[in-house]
């Protein structure tokens, strides 16, 4: 049977990330993924100034800046008025060295960081490699793995499920994922067009908000991103047709024709496991949490939690620490995931979309002053850029 101390289960942005920091410190661990390569998964594409930070400590961030744009400025909007309130990143260059949001599709860390971990003393990444169940006895773990059509078993003092929003160890833990679902769905579509020659005082960052139809248009280097809430009487492939691209584009850039790259529905949930940890098993990012993408916390928040993770198993595996290590990090990071991640998302949902009247005119003045105080501001940008959350997590011991 093979062994390690740690089994990662999926090598998207969270898995990669917590095994090469783990693989960093020393510790043997393997890497499963159930695909033969890494996924093209296009779904993320800003990483935030505090995540790159930690992506620095593993030598990840200058290749991913290397290929990505960097976004100093972000933009909320509202639609019918054109009135915008730009936040400035650059106000934090005295406190981090990534005074920016990194704009850069997620396959690219997938892709990086899985080529550095096929070549990396400690690790064993495997692909085509699926988890399937596991056992724990008193000293670790037993998973039960399908490769190449035969199953095998894997002994690991650690499991750690970094397996998405369908995660097999979630099911194994037998955790709750509580929460809900937003009726609507969010169409993304990406195009080569020029949108910024039409719009030009564009950021590459704009969450432009509308009752009508909200609108997220974000830029990585090849294309414009834009995502909308669905239209609820069209079908999924009405959704994804020409004619609602043509329609869609048609109230952003007028009579111009436009083709895109790349078309697709989600549906978008609000939901956190009860559970993060469960004996020797312990489940991070998608597996753990998931959140509407407005603000771009989803991935960099679970890239949060393994860098967590990585440092309690450091402290068990080679410390002699001890459960309370674990339930540290369950405390820290399931106290993160509520009161900010949740919080804030459901929050930028309603602003996004928010109608007329008072409350409406309530916010925008909040927003006003947030953007005219330069301490409020201040604060404002050090939560968007999730270093806030990170410092609320250490006061928690
Ligand atoms: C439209 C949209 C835009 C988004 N934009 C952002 C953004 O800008 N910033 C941000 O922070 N987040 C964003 N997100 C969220 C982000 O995409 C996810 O939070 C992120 O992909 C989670 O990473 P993960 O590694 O936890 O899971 P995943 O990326 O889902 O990776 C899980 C991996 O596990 C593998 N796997 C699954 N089951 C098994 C198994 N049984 N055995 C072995 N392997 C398995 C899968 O094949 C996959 O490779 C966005 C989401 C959407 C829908």
């Amino acid at each position: 049977m093979n062994s390690c101390e740690v089994l990662v289960v999926g090598a998207g942005p969270v898995g990669t990330t917590c095994a090469s920091r783990l693989a960093s410190m020393g510790i043997r661990v393997t890497i499963i993924e159930a695909e033969t390569d890494y996924t093209h998964d296009l779904r993320a594409t800003t990483i935030h100034a505090s995540t790159l930070e930690m992506l620095d400590e593993i030598d990840a961030a200058d290749p991913l800046i290397a290929i990505g744009l960097k976004a100093p400025v972000y933009q909320m909007r509202d639609r019918r008025s054109g009135e915008f309130f730009a936040f400035d990143l650059t106000e934090l260059d005295n406190f981090t060295k990534f005074p920016f949001r990194l704009q850069c599709e997620q396959f690219n860390m997938a892709r990086l960081l899985t080529s550095r971990l096929a070549a990396h003393p400690n690790v064993d990444l495997r692909f085509g490699c699926r988890f399937v169940s596991m056992q724990e006895n008193g000293e670790g773990t037993v998973a039960t793995i399908e490769e190449n059509g035969e199953r095998r078993e894997i002994a690991a003092r650690f499991i750690i499920g970094a397996d998405g929003a369908r995660s097999a160890v979630r099911r194994q833990i037998g955790t709750q994922f509580d929460g809900f679902t937003y009726e609507e769905k969010f169409v993304s579509m990406s195009t080569d067009f020029p949108i910024h020659e039409v719009i030009t005082d564009l950021a590459y960052v704009n969450y432009i908000s509308d009752p009508e139809e909200w609108l997220v248009l974000l830029k990585v280097p090849s294309v414009w991103r834009v995502l909308v809430p669905a239209d609820g009487a069209l079908s999924d492939e009405e959704l994804i047709s020409d004619a609602n691209k043509d329609a869609l584009f048609g109230r952003i850039v007028g009579d111009r024709h436009v083709e895109t790259t790349h078309r697709t529905i989600y549906k978008v949930h609000q939901r956190v496991a009860q559970q993060f940890v469960h004996g020797r098993a312990i489940i991070v990012g998608d597996a753990a949490h998931l959140n509407n993408p407005l603000g771009g916390f989803g991935m960099n928040s679970g890239i949060h939690d393994g860098w967590n993770l990585a440092d309690k198993l450091w402290q068990v595996l080679r410390k002699g620490a001890g459960k309370e290590a674990l339930d540290l990090f369950e405390r820290q990071r399931q106290a993160v995931t509520r009161s900010f991640i949740q919080a804030q998302t459901i929050e930028n949902m309603q602003n996004m979309g928010m109608a007329e009247g008072e409350v409406l005119r309530a916010k925008q003045e909040k927003m006003r002053r947030i953007h005219a105080d330069p301490v409020a501001r201040r604060e404002h940008l050090l939560r968007q850029s999730m270093f806030a959350s990170l410092q609320e997590e250490r006061a928690i011991v």
